[in-house]
């Protein structure tokens, strides 16, 4: 079913029951960092900066998709921080009646710099990606060697004082085991949660294994051994990641198990990539063409009804564990995670 220009629905409702109220914007594909998980070492090939929406087509589409249920937007890329006055979309942002939160996912390099400027902005909460606390380790996974400067961006967002501070690890096996219980007592003394992300097949090199998944059971079971959890009632607010309350009342962390248990069947977001591609999954093969329509004079209505009618083809579910699963062309830094 689709709808006319005149009925443009209040909601995002997909073909499986699921309201749409997260977008996910991606603000460029560039970044200074290449986490093997996500980007190629070397010869990356970026967007051509033309194709980058403006901040002002970013807030249009923006605009339009809350007047259609969306209420929370995250900023990711690439590295969000690599685009030149971020701060001035996030203000844009929050001038949108009806956009209840703001969000980022930054790998922390520049926030010593930017966290004050961000907060300021309207940017509520963080997500910081970060994988290891051995130098050598952090070094190895994401082909930087500057674990000082993301400590201190983090120690720097958490002075000037976000609503909530996340650190995603990716869970990678024969790599992530020694770092999980260094991550967690940072968390349990610095007050954040962490959380550990199943490895998925969205890695440039196209290297990815079910072998080389670290699984959130395993995870689980180690941090068990020094502590007792206490699973989180999230049946209100469902999202990714299985949350856990240490039982001593010292914090908290999330497992997201995209591969082994994922949580396609909740998953209540959209993405938009920084060229202006909307992807329903973060495994979508086929993307919808926001900024062709942009540029090509299409009303609001025309930009609402295109994104409406692919929420209502929105894929029921990733297919990595099935023969069938075919890695999207894009990998993650493209997408926008
Ligand atoms: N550059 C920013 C950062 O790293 O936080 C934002 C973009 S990054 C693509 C967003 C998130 O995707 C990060 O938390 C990163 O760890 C995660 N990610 C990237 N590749 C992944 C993969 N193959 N599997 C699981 N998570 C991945
Ligand atoms: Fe860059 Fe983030 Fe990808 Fe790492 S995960 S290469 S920081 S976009």
């Amino acid at each position: 079913m689709t709808t006319s220009k005149e009925s443009l629905p209040t909601q995002l409702v997909d073909g499986m029951g699921r309201t749409i109220v997260n977008l996910r914007v991606s603000v460029t594909d560039r970044c200074n960092f290449r986490c093997t998980y996500c980007m190629p070492a070397d010869n990356v090939e970026f967007m051509n900066r033309s194709n980058l929406l403006s901040f002002e087509e970013i807030v249009r589409v923006v605009n339009i998709v809350s007047k259609m249920g969306i209420r929370r937007i995250r900023l990711t890329g690439g590295e969000p921080l690599m685009r030149k006055d971020l701060s001035q979309l996030i203000r844009m942002i929050k001038d949108v009646d009806l956009i209840e939160d703001i969000a980022m996912t930054t790998n922390a390099y520049f926030l010593k710099e930017h966290a004050q400027e961000l907060k300021d902005a309207g940017l509520k909460r963080l997500n910081v990606s970060l994988d290891a606390l051995d130098p050598e380790k952090f070094k190895e996974v994401n082909r930087r060697d500057c674990l000082e400067q993301v400590l201190e961006g983090l120690k720097e967002a958490n002075r000037v004082g976000f609503k909530s501070i996340k650190i995603n690890a990716v869970a990678v096996r024969n790599f992530s085991e020694t770092e999980i219980m260094d991550l967690i007592e940072m968390g349990r003394s610095d007050g954040f949660e962490i959380r550990f992300i199943e490895f998925m097949p969205l890695d440039a090199d196209r290297s990815w294994e079910r072998e080389k998944v670290l699984f959130g059971h395993e995870i689980l079971d180690s941090i068990r051994k020094k502590y007792d959890l206490v699973p989180v009632d999230n049946s209100l607010d469902i999202g990714p990641a299985s949350e856990y309350n240490f039982a001593d009342g010292k914090g908290k962390i999330g497992i997201i198990t995209a591969v082994s248990n994922p949580f396609c069947d909740h998953c209540n977001r959209i993405r938009m990539t920084a060229d202006g591609k909307l992807r329903t999954c973060l495994f979508s093969t086929n993307e919808h063409n926001l900024k062709d329509l942009i540029r090509n004079g299409a009303s609001d209505e025309d930009i609402g009804k295109a994104v409406h009618d692919a929420v209502l083809i929105k894929e029921p579910g990733h297919k990595i564990n099935l023969d069938s699963f075919e890695q999207p062309e894009r990998a993650m830094y493209a997408i926008g995670g």
